[in-house]
């Protein structure tokens, strides 16, 4: 496309990797470019604050960001869908319900959806769409009513350890918080971060159960596989990520695990119109690990190589930092800091990670 005046930009996905652009948009709009952002729905949950959100720390309206909003305040169009497939040749979106919208540069920023089985049972929701956590806590405290309410969380990793913290929080003294796990807590961290996460756990009266892959579901009732049974009123499914089915239908090269394969200009390495960030991506061949914090850093360079590409400019190469900070919110007023092999506890982590979190909604929600 680079030498001749681009139109229409579509930017499909409200995630983490196209907030920059959306808030900048009348840099685009304002050169003449037409710019549609198709999403599923209009408001896009902040997942840093998502389990705190359950355990009652923050408002649905505090952790969520008007996507809508952001688009038709900076001169472009919105249009609530999903999208199902692409004619990369023909430059053509294709919508789940049928509709059809042209384009001369795409960017794709679908995130991601919860890999394994989520039997369609009562009670049983994925961690992704954020949303879900939302719907989580209604169903606990309708439960409440009657009884003691039983949460279980599936899986052992960053996020279902959040949720089960917070989880915990959000049921108090009252009802069982358990959390299963195929392989240890934490696998991939370093083992401190796990023993400080078992010991506020035990404390807390929060069950762990690790080595005990679920096998197998009833209504109310996940079976491990070594037979254990353990009976909930919302069990919520925190088994990693996976790039979601739509890519199948892109007609675009995928890397091994089904995400969008992309070069180092974030730029699909089969249609040069087709860009993409975030947890969908391949980069240059192999995936980065999903987390929001290489979303957030693509954010900018898409931004920007969007708007070469369209205006015929050379495009600039994204260079994702060797390690990272994440911060675990344990809810009960306490994080893990984990950088590289660094591990801290305390207070001081959670403040930092909660100031850093509603500074970085807030300033999408003015
Ligand atoms: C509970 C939980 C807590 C987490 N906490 C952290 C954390 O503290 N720090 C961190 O770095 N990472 C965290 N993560 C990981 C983080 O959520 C992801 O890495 C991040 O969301 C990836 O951003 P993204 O922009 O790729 O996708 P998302 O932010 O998920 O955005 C994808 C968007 O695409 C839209 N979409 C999906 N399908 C379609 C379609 N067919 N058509 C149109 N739009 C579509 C979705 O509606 C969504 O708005 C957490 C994850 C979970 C589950």
């Amino acid at each position: 496309m680079n030498g001749r005046a681009a139109r229409h930009l579509i930017l499909v996905g409200g995630g983490h990797a196209h907030l920059h652009t959306l808030r900048r948009l009348r840099e685009l709009t304002g050169a003449g470019i037409a710019v549609t952002l198709v999403t599923p729905a209009r408001h896009h949950y902040y997942s840093g604050m998502g389990p705190g959100m359950l355990g009652g720390l923050y408002t649905e309206e505090q952790v969520r960001i008007d996507v809508q909003r952001l688009a038709e305040s900076g001169g472009g169009r919105c249009v609530i869908g999903e999208a199902a497939g692409l004619d990369p040749d023909c430059r053509l979106l294709r919508l789940t319900d049928g509709r059809e919208l042209a384009y001369d540069a795409l960017s794709l920023n679908a995130g991601s959806i919860v890999a394994g089985l989520v039997p369609a049972l009562p009670g049983v929701y994925p961690v992704k769409p954020i949303a879900n956590l939302a719907r989580a806590v209604e169903r606990l405290r309708e439960a409440g009513c009657t009884a003691p309410p039983r949460l279980l969380v599936v899986g052992g990793g960053a996020a279902g350890v959040e949720i089960a913290g917070n989880g915990r929080r959000l049921l108090g003294d009252r009802g069982s918080v358990t959390i299963a796990s195929a392989g240890p807590l934490l696998a991939p961290f370093p083992p401190l971060t796990r023993e400080l996460v078992r010991a506020s756990f035990d404390r807390r009266g929060i069950r762990m159960i690790e080595d005990a892959p679920v096998s197998g579901w009833t209504d109310g009732t996940a079976i491990l596989a070594d037979g254990r049974r353990i009976p909930f009123d919302v069990a919520l499914i925190s088994t990693g990520v996976k790039p979601p089915l739509l890519l199948e239908s892109l007609g675009l090269p995928l890397a091994p695990d089904g995400s969008l394969s992309v070069n180092r200009f974030l730029q699909s390495t089969g249609s040069a119109s087709v860009f993409g960030g975030g947890d969908c991506i391949a980069f240059e061949g192999a995936p980065l690990a999903r987390v929001g914090v290489y979303a957030v850093r693509q954010g900018p360079l898409l931004h920007a190589n969007l708007r070469a590409y369209l205006g015929g400019c050379p495009l600039a190469p994204f260079k994702p930092q060797k390690r990272f900070l994440q911060i675990l919110n344990l809810g009960d007023g306490t994080g893990v800091l984990v950088r590289g092999k660094i591990v801290r506890h305390g207070t001081l982590p959670w403040l930092l990670k909660d100031l850093i979190d509603r500074r970085f909604v807030r300033s999408f929600q003015k």
